[in-house]
C-alpha cells in the first residue's frame, strides 16, 4: 500500500523506470512530477499519459505509487457513470482496434463447469475473444488432473477500459459483479495480467466501506495468474522454448508471477518491458504506435511474441500483426 506523495524525497529513482517520462522527457510526465501535480490539486494532460504500469512504485524508497494516488485523489470526484457493457472488446469496436484480431468465442459446451468445482476460471474479454485456445488447452490439461474448474455463466470485463477513461463508478459496478460471480472461498484463476492487477490491487482502493474492502481483499488473496496456479498444483504446462519465441512479461504480471524461477529453469526467459498499453485515450492520440520505437527493435528477429495480458495482446496485434505472430503464453504449451 502506497503512502501519500508528500513523502517524496525527490531522489529521482522513479524517473529512470517510467515509460512515459522516457518518451516525453519532461518532469510533469514523470512519477515525481505527477505526484506533485496531484498534491497541488492541479489537473494536467500528463496525468492521462500515465500508463498505470506501476514501475514507479516498485523502485520508490518511500513506497509511493502514482497509480494509487491517481485512483485515490484524481478519481475521487468522478461521478460520471455509463452502463457497463459485458465485453469491453465490443466497446473498443468504435476504435476499430480489435475487429481484425477478434476471434469468435465458439459456443463451446461449458455447462459441465458451471457449478461445483475446486477453483474458478475468470472468462475475461481477452480469453473469450483474443486467445480462446488458451482456455481449451488448460481444460484439456486439467482432464489429467484431479482438480475441476468452475466457470460461472455471464462473465465479462474487469473494467480496465473505464479505469483508463477515469469513469470510476462504472469500474465499481464491474468490481461488484465479479464479487457476485465468485462468492465461494476458492481460488480464482485469470489469464490476463491486467485483470489480475484490477482484482488484486485496484478494486479495494475504489470502495470506502470497510466490509466491501474486506470482501475485495479476500478475493484478491485467492486470485492467481493461471500458470502460477497450475505450477503449484503440478499440472504439466511446459512452454515451448524455441529461440523464435519471445515471451513478454506484462507490467502487471510483476505483481504475481511466482513461477518465473521455474520458467527460467526450463529455459524460458521472459522479457520485461512496457508495450505502451492499450488505453483508449492514448490510442486516439496515436501514442502506442509512437512509443513502440522503445521496444520494437529488440524483437524483430523473432517469429512469435507471446504475452499474458489482453491490453498487450491487442497492442502487439495492432502494431506487429503483419510481421509477427501474436500468442498468449498458454497457447505455446507443448
Ligand atoms: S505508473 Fe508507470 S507511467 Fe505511470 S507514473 Fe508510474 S512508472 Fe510512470
Ligand atoms: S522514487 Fe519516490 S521518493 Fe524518489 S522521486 Fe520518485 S516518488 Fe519521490
Amino acid at each position: 500500500m502506497g503512502i501519500p506523495s508528500e513523502k517524496c524525497v525527490h531522489c529521482g529513482k522513479c524517473l529512470a523506470v517510467c515509460p512515459s517520462y522516457r518518451f516525453f522527457l519532461k518532469e510533469s510526465f514523470s512519477p515525481r512530477g505527477r505526484n506533485l501535480l496531484i498534491l497541488k490539486k492541479k489537473d494536467a494532460k500528463s496525468l492521462d499519459y500515465c500508463l498505470l504500469c506501476e514501475r514507479c512504485s516498485r523502485v520508490c524508497p518511500q513506497g509511493i505509487s502514482f497509480p494509487e494516488a491517481y485512483l485515490k485523489e484524481k478519481l475521487q470526484n468522478s461521478k460520471l457513470k455509463v452502463p457497463p457493457p459485458d465485453d469491453s472488446l465490443n466497446f473498443l469496436n468504435f476504435l476499430t482496434l480489435n475487429q481484425i484480431f477478434r476471434k469468435e468465442f465458439k459456443e463451446r459446451d461449458l455447462s459441465a463447469f458451471q457449478r461445483g468445482g475446486d477453483f474458478y476460471i475468470y472468462l475475461s474479454c481477452g480469453l473469450k475473444h483474443l486467445y480462446p485456445r488458451a482456455l481449451d488447452i488448460v481444460l484439456e490439461r486439467l482432464r489429467e488432473n484431479l482438480l475441476r474448474p468452475h466457470i460461472p455463466e455471464n462473465q465479462g470485463c474487469c473494467g480496465i477500459v473505464f479505469l483508463g477513461l477515469g469513469i470510476k463508478e462504472t469500474v465499481k459496478e464491474y468490481a461488484l459483479k465479479l464479487l457476485r460471480l465468485f462468492p465461494e472461498k476458492k481460488p480464482l484463476l485469470t489469464f490476463c495480467a491486467t485483470c489480475l492487477w484490477m482484482i488484486k490491487k485496484v478494486y479495494s482502493l475504489l470502495f470506502d466501506r470497510e466490509e466491501t474492502k474486506v470482501a475485495f481483499n479476500e478475493l484478491a488473496n485467492r486470485t492467481y495468474f493461471v500458470l502460477d496456479f497450475l505450477e503449484k498444483t503440478h499440472c504439466t504446462m511446459n512452454l515451448n522454448n524455441d529461440y523464435d519465441i519471445l515471451y513478454h512479461k506484462p507490467c502487471h504480471l510483476s505483481l504475481a508471477l511466482t513461477s518465473e524461477k521455474e520458467l527460467l529453469n526450463k529455459g524460458i526467459v521472459v522479457e520485461d518491458f512496457c508495450c505502451g498499453s492499450a488505453k483508449p485515450y492514448l490510442w486516439l492520440k496515436g501514442f502506442q504506435e509512437k512509443f513502440s520505437r522503445f521496444w520494437k527493435r529488440g524483437i524483430m528477429d523473432r517469429a512469435i511474441i507471446a504475452t499474458a495480458c489482453t491490453g498487450c495482446y491487442l497492442n502487439f496485434s495492432f502494431i506487429l500483426g503483419n510481421s509477427l505472430v501474436i500468442r498468449h503464453w498458454i497457447e505455446l504449451v507443448e
